[in-house]
């Protein structure tokens, strides 16, 4: 016999009916006491979130067969897929699997049989398979041909609805107990589910407009799991320079920043960066914010950019003559075409107290050094990032030590399976954290539906 349900239509899937924890009036006990005990009303497997690794998981569990219901506090699937990738959902990254294992490090390792058992290369497959085209841009990020996160959910929500997935919106789950074969989940508007395995995928706590609040993080809690505190990942950072945030806006290509302090080396990458009104973002500061917070308790963190990386200081000092040798009227500010853009040459100049309209042939050799220098390592002073909210990951959730890596189910309680952020892993930008939500949501509903 299936659950009872209140068919209603949303997004064109169905929507399932709860059972109230409320006894009626008379004290009686209601029907779902019975329901429970003849175990009618007990789901295969219950997934708490429809994000990514909700979604796959339940996919994947519905293709095993499995009787399925996905909890979704929300009143739509995916809600922070649609924010990926500026827009266009940079869901994985083309890159080998061994290159993912060690993007996560330190828990790369924990993550290798997820990325063995459903790869970049089984995603993509996923996607095409169901008429999405993907293409492949800078640093192997993948993304939607249509350039549009809204054609994921369509092949997700089309998958879910093609699987037979129920799916009950509005569900906030705010409570889990284990009774001896089954778990009870309670949401917060009263009503209450049940299900032999239940499928963590509740996400981090960032952005949390889009339901991730950090709830798999109590609920884990509940049923004593041991949870790594939250702190963001993938996030901006504050710098003290005034002058940064004037160039709100700009980013620099093909540039390479270090990071220090106290004068020991934290890290350095290169690639993009973006200025913001309160400091700096793009790729490679986002994926050094967690290192550089980490040392943020010891003090300020001295960043200092690379604009020319291909050049050495000598080299570019000579190129810099020879540009103001070409041409015998050039201001100062023509001689960094191609070096910065305009806008920003112009502030570079002035914080190095130049006048950008000055002939270059008359700078004196100082001066060309000055420049080559700066360009060369432009400082800044890292005071902070933005809070938690703001993280497009967040690090800490539930502890690996309390995990399984080969199933993703639960050391501490059988039949609990954790996957997607509410894991205590994170990866950098470039489609490893969604592909990482994907393989673990795949790989737990594997293991839970095979040991039903
Ligand atoms: C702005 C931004 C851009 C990003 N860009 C990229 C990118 O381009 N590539 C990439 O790989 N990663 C990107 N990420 C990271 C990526 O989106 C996440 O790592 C990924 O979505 C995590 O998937 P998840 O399924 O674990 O969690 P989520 O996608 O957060 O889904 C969790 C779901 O659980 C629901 N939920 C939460 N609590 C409860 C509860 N108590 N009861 C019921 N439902 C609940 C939520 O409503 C939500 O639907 C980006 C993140 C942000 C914020």
């Amino acid at each position: 016999m299936q659950p009872s349900r209140e068919h209603s239509e949303n997004h064109g899937l169905k929507s399932v009916g709860s059972h109230s924890l409320r006894q009626n009036s008379t004290g009686d006990k209601p029907a779902w006491v019975t329901a429970v005990k003849d175990k009618t009303l007990i789901y295969d497997i219950a997934v708490i979130g429809a994000g990514a690794a909700g979604c796959m998981a339940a996919i994947r569990a519905g293709h095993l067969g499995k009787k399925i219901i996905i909890l979704e506090r929300n009143d739509s699937i995916g809600k922070k897929i649609l924010l990926t990738g500026g827009g266009r959902c940079n869901l994985t990254n083309a890159a080998h699997i061994d290159t993912f294992i060690k993007k996560f490090k330190p828990t790369g390792e924990f993550l290798r049989s997820a990325f063995f058992m459903f790869s970049n290369e089984d995603l993509m497959e996923f996607f095409r398979s169901r008429g999405l085209g993907l293409k492949i841009e800078e640093r192997l990020r993948v993304v939607c041909a249509t350039d549009k996160a809204f054609s994921v959910i369509k092949v997700l929500r089309d998958s879910l609805k093609e699987a037979g997935i129920e799916i009950a919106y509005g569900k906030r789950i705010i409570s889990i107990k284990l009774h001896d074969d089954y778990f009870t989940l309670a949401a917060k508007d009263g009503s209450c589910f049940y299900a032999y395995k239940v499928i963590v995928a509740s996400g981090g706590a960032s952005y949390k407009e889009t339901g991730s609040s950090g709830d798999g993080a109590d609920l884990a809690r509940q049923l004593n799991h041991r949870i790594v505190p939250f702190t963001p990942a993938l996030v901006p950072l504050r710098a003290k320079e005034t002058w940064a945030h004037a160039l709100q806006g700009i980013s620099l290509k093909g540039v390479r920043v270090t990071f220090y302090c106290k004068n020991k080396l934290i890290g350095s990458d290169a690639g993009e960066i973006l200025f913001t009104h309160f400091g700096v973002s793009g790729p490679i500061v986002l994926d050094a914010s967690s290192d550089v917070l980490s040392h943020l308790k010891n003090g300020e963190i001295k960043m200092t950019i690379d604009c020319v990386p291909h050049l050495s200081i000598e080299e570019l000092e000579k190129s810099l003559k020879a540009r103001s040798l070409a041409k015998s009227n050039a201001q100062i500010k023509n001689i960094l075409q191609g070096l910065l853009p305009k806008t920003m040459a112009i502030s570079f100049l002035s914080l190095l107290s130049l006048t950008p309209a000055k002939p270059a042939n008359q700078l004196t050799k100082i001066e060309y050094r000055l420049i080559a220098a700066n360009l060369k390592a432009l400082p800044l002073t890292i005071t902070g990032a933005l809070a938690l909210n703001e993280g497009m990951v967040t690090a800490g959730g539930v502890s690996l030590k309390d995990i399984n890596p080969r199933t993703m189910e639960s050391k501490v309680v059988p039949g609990l399976y954790f996957s997607g952020e509410i894991i205590d892993c994170r990866g950098p930008s470039g489609g490893y954290n969604l592909q990482q939500a994907f393989s673990t949501g795949f790989l737990a509903a594997t293991n839970a539906s095979q040991s039903l």
